[in-house]
């Protein structure tokens, strides 16, 4: 028994069936023409936040800035650089949903006011009541940006969820995140699913006709290098730079943690130093697409080399230059209700165990523990190290000025 029959027994939706069907489909060529139009304006400010996150982590005894909320942790797809995979096999539709609506409501509850909500997976949208969560986060913890990666395959569910976001949270800055892994035939066989290229465009251009009508949707590519697409990244990046034109912004990151398939391997420090400066050049021409001014635009390269510059160090052994701060500023809620400092260290406990009160987990005496092993520890993640290099004179500075 396939992977794909197993979820297809649970869920049992069309689209399920669609993704086996897929399988075992002989791939098809991709001969569409993929060019759109760009309309929507992007509001997105990344450099307004750091006067109050700064003020939350001087002042705040909580302060936390972000959530990394898994929704669900299942997926269809068996990506070969996924560190998930080999846990996503579920027997019970329930299992798709992890915690209840009632369940998220209580924990949000307990959350008080924060910034940004990263709503991960397994695959966010297999759930149908995305655009309930993010309300609840919106209306409860008033949060201004929702941040959104998918692997692209529910085409008219993302649509439809995304507009009722849009819809329901006028107010909120949402960025949906187009996983793509490199040209197409390299793109399926990393996914396992043949037609999963084409499924993606078609998911990109669908999204892309919102942008005429919401100017805080924000359309991004993220991309995860490794062994077997590295060579073809700056080829990905010109195909997205000039097929896909509704597309803001491309971010390819070198891939972490142990993948699925055990001959994938992320790319040494010297292959990605040299991509990055390669992608740096082009990072620009995503930043001049903004309606910005020149400052702003150039504060953003800035920003982005910075990251890359921090990725290679970490990359080389010298570490992060800032200290990390998971367990502070960002956290992680997962689908079970578990609570982690960050997805790449144990569980402080589960908020099911502590009366849905996030607090008290992210209080508890497993958490302070947790957070002594944070000081001097050092990853590529980019949402931790975005979120850490936010606090603090000297990171801001880095980060500005991109060195
Ligand atoms: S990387 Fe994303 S799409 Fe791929 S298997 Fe993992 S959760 Fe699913
Ligand atoms: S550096 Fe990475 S692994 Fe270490 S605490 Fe931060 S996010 Fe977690």
């Amino acid at each position: 028994m396939n992977q794909f029959i197993e979820i297809e027994d649970i869920v049992k939706e069309k689209d399920i069936r669609e993704v086996k069907e897929m399988t075992s489909l002989e791939q098809r060529s991709v001969d569409e023409d993929y060019s759109g139009k760009l309309k929507g304006r992007n509001i997105s400010l990344p450099f307004s936040s750091l006067v109050n996150v700064n003020r939350k982590y001087l002042f705040n005894n909580f302060k936390l800035d972000e959530l990394i909320f898994a929704i669900t942790d299942v997926c269809p797809f068996r990506c070969k650089h996924c560190f998930y995979a080999d846990t996503m096999d579920v027997k019970n539709e329930e299992a798709v949903y992890g915690m209840s609506l009632d369940e998220i409501t209580k924990i949000s509850a307990s959350l008080g006011h924060f910034s940004k909500l990263l709503i991960t997976g397994g695959e966010p949208f297999l759930r149908k009541d995305v655009a309930e969560i993010a309300k609840i986060f919106y209306t409860q913890n008033k949060i201004r940006h929702i941040h959104l990666p998918t692997n692209s395959f529910h085409t008219s569910r993302i649509v439809s969820t995304v507009t009722n976001i849009l819809e329901e949270c006028p107010k909120i800055n949402f960025t949906l995140s187009i996983s793509i892994d490199g040209l197409p035939e390299t793109h399926n066989d990393i996914r396992g699913v043949k037609r999963s290229f084409e499924k993606l465009i078609e998911t990109t251009r669908a999204v892309g006709e919102l942008k005429k009508q919401y100017d805080n949707l924000r359309l991004n590519v993220i991309t995860c290098v490794n062994s077997q697409n590295l060579n073809e990244i700056l080829d990905l990046s010109e195909f997205v730079k000039n097929e896909l034109p509704v597309v803001d912004g491309h971010g390819p990151i070198p891939m972490r943690g142990d993948p699925y398939d055990k001959h994938l391997r992320p790319p040494t420090t010297e292959e990605w130093d040299e991509l990055s400066k390669e992608l740096i050049k082009i990072q620009a021409h995503w930043n001049n697409k903004r309606n910005e001014s020149y400052a702003k635009r150039t504060l953003r390269t800035n920003s982005e080399k910075h990251l890359y510059k921090v990725i290679t160090k970490v990359m080389d052994g010298e570490g992060l230059p800032f200290q990390c701060k998971a367990g502070e500023v960002i956290g992680v809620l997962e689908a079970n209700g578990d609570v982690r400092v960050c997805e790449l260290k144990d569980t402080i406990g589960n908020v099911k165990d502590y009366d849905y009160d996030f607090k008290r987990v992210w209080f508890s005496d497993a958490a302070n523990k947790m957070r002594e092993t944070v000081p001097g520890c050092s990853c590529t993640h980019p949402c931790f190290i975005n979120a850490s290099r936010k606090i603090g004179l000297r990171s801001n500075i880095s980060t500005v000025l991109g060195t």
